[in-house]
Formats: structure tokens, sequence, C-alpha cells
């Protein structure tokens, strides 16, 4: 068990469908804090960066052209084993195979247009929130509902 922050993207497909307030809010309802949020327009530079174990993949120009078509929200969540739990909860890349009740499963029906980005393991959670956001836009408020979603000997 650690406290851990992890990167979201919520993709242009969820700014088009009008779906970033449904999403954030299923992430604060689990108890995430949210400790950084924008919206920024993402380039190739960037992309090629954010993908580079799919550079080659013949999906690659088509996963560029989808994640650049409007701006997208990032979003830095913060919560005990936050990575895992925010994985879950996204659920697997396809969304006509990942199950009702996860985020892709309920929202999406695509191995592309799948609603969220999020960090797969603490490494490359460090690596994405640096790169999306700056220091100074991290911020560590308290709140207050801590004690009420966790024991005290898990945080
Ligand atoms: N993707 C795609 N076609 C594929 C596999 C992946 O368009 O066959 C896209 C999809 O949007 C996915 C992203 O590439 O979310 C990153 O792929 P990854 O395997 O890292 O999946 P994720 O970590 O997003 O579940
Ligand atoms: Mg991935």
């Amino acid at each position: 068990m650690a406290l851990e922050k992890t990167l979201v993207l919520l993709k242009p497909c969820t700014v088009q469908r009008a779906l970033i307030g449904e999403v954030i809010n299923r992430f604060e309802k689990k108890g995430l804090r949210i400790a950084g949020l924008k919206m920024m327009q993402l380039d190739d530079a960037i992309l090629r960066e954010h993908y580079a174990h799919l550079v080659e993949r013949p999906f690659f120009p088509g996963l560029c052209a989808s994640m650049s078509a409007t701006p997208v929200i990032a979003l830095a969540l913060e919560g005990v084993d936050a990575i895992e739990v925010v994985r879950q909860m996204a659920g697997p890349t396809n969304g006509r195979k990942a199950l009702p009740g996860t985020i892709r499963g309920d929202y999406s029906v695509s191995g592309q247009q799948n609603i969220v980005h999020a960090s797969d393991g603490p490494e490359t959670a460090a690596a994405e929130l640096k790169r999306f956001f700056k220091d100074e836009e991290i911020f560590d408020w308290a709140t207050p509902q801590q004690v009420a979603l966790y024991a005290s000997d898990e945080i």
C-alpha cells in the first residue's frame, strides 16, 4: 500500500461526446483526490513520446490523429494504490471487451476511442506526470474526507 499519483488523459472522443464531467465525477466519487487538472492540445512530438511503445504499429498514425482531434483533459489523481485503482476503473483497452462498470465498458465500443488513458505502473506514472504537468501545476491540498476514505493504517 502506498499513496500514489497517476496520470489520466480524457481523450478527444470524451471531450467531443461531452463526457468530461461524467468521467471526472467517477474518479471523484471513488475517492481519488484531484491533484492537477488542465486542458491541453497534444501534438505529434508529445504523442510520439507518450506512445513510444506503439510508434511502429500500423494504427499509430490513426491514434495520433484521434489523440490530437481536440484538446484533451489531463488529470493528476492521488490515492492509495491509485495507479492500479485507476487502471481497474478504466478497464481493458478495447471498449467492446471491457466489462460494464468500467469506464471503457460503460462508454466505449472501440479499441481506440476508449475514453481515457491511464498510467500503467509506477515508472510510467512518474514519467507521464512529468510529461504533462509542471511541478507547480500539481497541488497538495489537504482533503478533510481522508478520515472517511481510509483506515488509519492505510494512509
Ligand atoms: N490502440 C489502438 N489499437 C490497438 C491498440 C491500442 O488504437 O490495437 C490505442 C488505444 O487508444 C490505446 C492506446 O493505443 O488506449 C495505447 O495502447 P496501450 O496498449 O498502451 O493500451 P492502454 O494502456 O491505453 O490500455
Ligand atoms: Mg498503455
